[in-house]
């Protein structure tokens, strides 16, 4: 691992050894300066803060939300697919002890316009599987540990931001108790609805789907070999993400059912029966009988894309900077790809001498991350679009166009880098390799 003098210096000299239980305000005031101001702790955010650290730069990051609160043991039904360059770099910043265990690999992604023939089969060559299922609590759980255990991060949870000043040489965050946190840089990872993207005046793109998505877990008959099925519907996808198995050994998935916003609450007043016959009928026993075992949740869907990723010492990550349908389960993975370029551009500047918050740094950040994430986020758009046309027309049309891609090898050679996360110009971090 490389250090730099300056910063490490920086780092060991100012920061405190945070752990969840600790970071409690104390009604004291406590001033600090890091390398980068993190607003935001969820899991982009903390990532970020990791990642840094692994390169020798201090954070200090600051979240409203009651860090224990978010780790209970449970599985509460989420779960989320981390596309295998993503994978590569949870497992370089030092996760992957913590996480390899709980894993559940995609082998195979099999998309279909409803239950019908003329189905797209995604397959790569080789050992090497398209991406990593994990439970979001088991995420958590890894990435409070790993910051709890990292003396380069500062973690200040839970703790009200009451303002922010980006004054030209420096930013400083000032806390509810008191507390003057200062650094040449912010990051932002507040998620979609973050004040301070808002409080900066960056306008957004966004619309709402009009569509909610159901999500949960179940358990089921037939064993699901490490595949991860799309099915498409006019009334909204239908998404089953394998799981490792339940340790009484019966086989499990987690789901992601996209349906109209007016059909929701009805559908999640189903009893468990009535849920049962309603998958059995999307799933048109494809892994046999099933049963819930995680609590459904209810998210509203809508597309928001920032205009601008980044203004004078701030750059926006994660879902603050672009919120995007689930249907490929890209928002969480093109937030780690934001974090891997940052991270290469801070270090990369930190190792000239650089002002962390200059804004040439940001106007690579800005330039780097700005295509793929336009890119990711139109082509999930345009796929929930014309997955959503009803009519046997359509679901002709769709079937060509999916048998043609089926059978020309570059197109699905694309669309797998492209779920690997291992398409356009890749930041090292995603290629498993510290800056
Ligand atoms: C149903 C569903 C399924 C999904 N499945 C997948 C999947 O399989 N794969 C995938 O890649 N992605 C998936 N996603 C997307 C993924 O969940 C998000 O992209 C990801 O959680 C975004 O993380 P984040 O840290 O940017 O934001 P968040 O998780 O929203 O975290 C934001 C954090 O900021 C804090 N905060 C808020 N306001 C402030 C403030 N003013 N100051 C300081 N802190 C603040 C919050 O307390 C929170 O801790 C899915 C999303 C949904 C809805």
């Amino acid at each position: 691992m490389f250090h730099f003098t300056r910063n490490h210096f920086r780092t060991t000299r100012m920061s405190t050894r945070a752990t969840p239980s600790s970071t409690q305000s104390t009604g004291q005031p406590r001033d600090a300066s890091a390398d980068v101001l993190i607003s935001g702790g969820g899991l982009v955010g903390q990532v970020l803060a990791l990642a840094l650290a692994r390169h020798g730069l201090s954070s200090i990051m600051v979240d409203p939300a009651d860090p224990i609160a978010s780790l209970a043991p449970h599985f509460d039904g989420r779960a989320s697919a981390i596309a295998s360059a993503p994978w590569k770099m949870l497992q370089a910043i030092g996760l992957g002890d913590a996480l390899r265990a709980h894993g559940c690999p995609i082998e195979r992604i099999w998309v279909s316009d409803g239950l019908q023939p003329g189905e797209i089969d995604f397959a790569p060559p080789g050992d090497e599987p398209l991406g990593v299922m994990f439970e979001n609590r088991q995420l958590r759980r890894a990435l409070a540990d790993g910051v709890a255990a990292c003396d380069a991060i500062d973690l200040r949870a839970p703790a009200r931001t009451q303002n922010i000043e980006r004054a030209p040489n420096r930013v400083t965050l000032t806390l509810a108790d008191g507390s003057r946190l200062s650094a040449p840089l912010i990051a932002v990872c507040e998620g979609r609805g973050s004040a301070t993207r808002d409080a900066a005046g960056i306008p957004l793109a966004r619309w709402s789907y009009h569509h909610g998505a159901m999500i949960g877990a179940f358990a089921h008959a037939e064993p699901h070999e490490n595949v991860a099925y799309e099915i498409f519907y006019p009334s909204g996808p239908f998404a089953i993400l394998p799981l490792n198995d339940l340790p009484d050994g019966r086989h499990r998935s987690a789901f992601v059912w996209s349906v109209q916003e007016a059909d929701a609450p009805a559908y999640m007043r189903l009893g468990p029966r009535g849920y049962r016959a309603e998958l059995l009928r999307l799933m048109g026993g494809i892994l046999g009988e099933v049963e819930e075992i995680a609590p459904r949740a209810l998210f509203p869907l809508s597309f928001q894309r920032a205009t601008q990723i980044t203004a004078d010492r701030m750059a926006l990550v994660g879902d603050s900077a672009h919120a995007i349908h689930p249907i490929a389960g890209q928002g969480f993975n093109l937030g780690l790809r934001d974090v891997a370029a940052l991270v290469e551009i801070l270090v990369d500047g930190a190792r000239l001498g650089m002002d962390l918050g200059d804004a040439q740094l940001l106007e690579r950040y800005s330039r780097w991350r700005g295509l793929d994430n336009l890119s990711v986020a139109a082509a999930t758009d345009i796929l929930t679009r014309l997955f959503g046309v009803p009519g046997k027309g359509a679901s002709l049309l769709r079937r060509a166009g999916m048998a043609g891609v089926q059978k020309l090898h570059p197109l699905k050679g694309f669309f797998m880098d492209e779920a690997r996360g291992e398409g356009g110009d890749l930041p090292k971090l995603l290629a498993g390799a510290l800056v």
